[in-house]
């Protein structure tokens, strides 16, 4: 009888297995942590939450509330267990852990289709039908595997990246387009300082708060890649002759060239997100926000992706992925989670769901789900599949990577509820 190998019951693989076994497809799930533990788990539970308790916004204008919406529609045992065992959050669906994790435990280990190995995996399978679904802190003999299989350049162990910004939420009357010396195309939004905003703008960074560090995470791997309040506290000019150095920008209104700048790059192709140059950062999100937001031009900045300096395997999958989170390589070879590019719970657990509904029609000999970037779960693996860049970098779900509406409406709350019902209509018909 044909089985889908799934190895990692976080969140991805667990929904993962979900799916494979709901489509009446036999499952060997394997994991680990009974054995042997990752430095940020503390539980023998699947789909551990091994930080905040939040699955984020609830609300479809938030494009993380479409997501979890989308998710209900195909029957998700994460989405299941979040709606059963949620607490008190406001705006935010956050649950408890524990009951969370229980639940989807017992979900998963009860399942007739499903049969559970608490042990590691040390290689890749070298044939049937696979899903990897082993997280940013998957084990080392695997993770050397996978570094084999996407060759050269194709693995990546820590994560460190500057905030990204929606174009939309950036005041373009503040800031100019113009490249350093006026080189080549015009490619950079800058954003000027005068003397007081810069040296308040150090300020608030020097005296910022950082996220505390993991103790399986060293500084030292970052050298070369200098976190923004570290250079605002090596000296008073420092970030002036770095990143935010004005020479070369003089705003084309004034012909004056500003005290600093801080620059903008285009980060998708669409042009609906910007990430800022040179500002890779390990504070706290709440800081970066309030720091960003002193910005001239960034006063509204809505942040797509906040900084994050931290262990995390991921691949590069442009290079490496389909859409329907098989490998180019392999038709059998599914990655899920995390080591895809997504970033965060409800992301990881939204590309299992839909490596699994795949994995299960390729047993079937059925033809895959590719769901359009219209919706946010096609919009993800869109943006794993096809982001630019030398460095691809892992992203939260936003509406930025999402395909934009026909007509314009200036309104975001109605923007996001039209982009949203659009997706929900599309998503209703599969
Ligand atoms: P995981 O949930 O990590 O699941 C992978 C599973 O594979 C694990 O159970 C592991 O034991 C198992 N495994 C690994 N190697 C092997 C092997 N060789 N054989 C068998 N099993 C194996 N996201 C948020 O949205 N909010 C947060 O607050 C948040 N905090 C985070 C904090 C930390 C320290 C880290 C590292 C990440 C955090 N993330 C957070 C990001 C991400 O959402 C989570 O890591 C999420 O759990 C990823 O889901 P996943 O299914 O890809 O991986």
């Amino acid at each position: 009888e044909p089985v889908v190998t799934i190895i990692g019951a976080g969140l991805a693989g667990s929904e993962a297995a979900w799916q494979v076994a709901q489509a009446g497809v036999k499952v060997h799930l394997y994991e680990m942590k009974k054995e042997k533990k990752t430095p940020a788990q503390s539980t023998d539970k699947f789909a551990e939450l091994v930080c905040s308790n939040s699955l984020r916004g609830r609300s479809i204008t938030n494009a993380v509330g479409l997501l979890k919406e989308e998710m209900r529609h195909f029957d998700s045992l994460i989405m299941q267990a979040a709606d059963a065992t949620e607490v008190p959050a406001g705006g935010a669906l956050a649950v408890d852990r524990n009951l969370f994790a229980d639940y989807i435990t017992d979900k998963i280990r009860n399942h007739p289709n499903i049969t559970v190995f608490d042990e590691e995996v040390a290689h890749i399978p070298a044939e049937g039908v696979t899903i990897v679904a082993t997280g940013p802190l998957t084990s080392d003999t695997l993770a050397a595997d996978i570094a084999k299989f996407t060759k050269s350049e194709g693995l990546y162990f820590y994560d460190a990246a500057a905030p990204i910004i929606e174009k939309s939420s950036i005041n373009m009357d503040k800031v100019y387009l113009k490249s350093r010396y006026d080189k080549g195309e015009a490619a950079y939004l800058n954003c000027p300082m005068n003397k007081e905003e810069f040296y308040a703008f150090r300020e608030a960074l020097v005296n910022a708060e950082a996220a505390p560090l993991n103790s399986f995470e060293d500084m030292k791997v970052f050298e070369g890649c200098m976190p923004i309040e570290v250079m605002a506290e090596r000296g008073e000019k420092t970030m002036l002759f770095g990143p935010m150095k004005p020479v070369g920008l003089e705003d084309p209104k004034t012909g004056k060239r500003p005290y600093a700048v801080v620059q903008l790059r285009q980060d998708n192709a669409a042009g609906s997100l910007y990430n800022i140059v040179g500002f890779q950062t390990h504070l706290k999100w709440g800081e970066q926000k309030r720091i960003i937001q002193m910005i001239p031009g960034l006063e509204n900045a809505e942040i797509v992706r906040y900084g994050v300096m931290h262990r995390n395997t991921f691949m590069n999958s442009p290079k490496i992925m389909q859409p329907t989170y098989q490998t180019r390589e392999r038709e059998d070879l599914f990655f899920a989670g995390q080591m895809t590019g997504v970033e965060g719970y409800v992301e990881s657990a939204a590309s299992g769901l839909l490596a699994g509904i795949n994995a299960a029609k390729l047993i079937k000999e059925e033809a895959p789900i590719i769901l359009p970037r219209e919706t946010a779960i096609g919009a993800m693996a869109y943006y794993i599949t096809h982001a630019e860049g030398k460095h691809f970098q892992p992203m939260n779900v936003n509406f930025g990577i999402i395909a934009p509406l026909e007509e314009r409406i200036r309104d975001k709350k109605e923007r996001y509820t039209a982009i949203a019902e659009r997706a929900l209509a599309i998503i209703e018909k599969i």
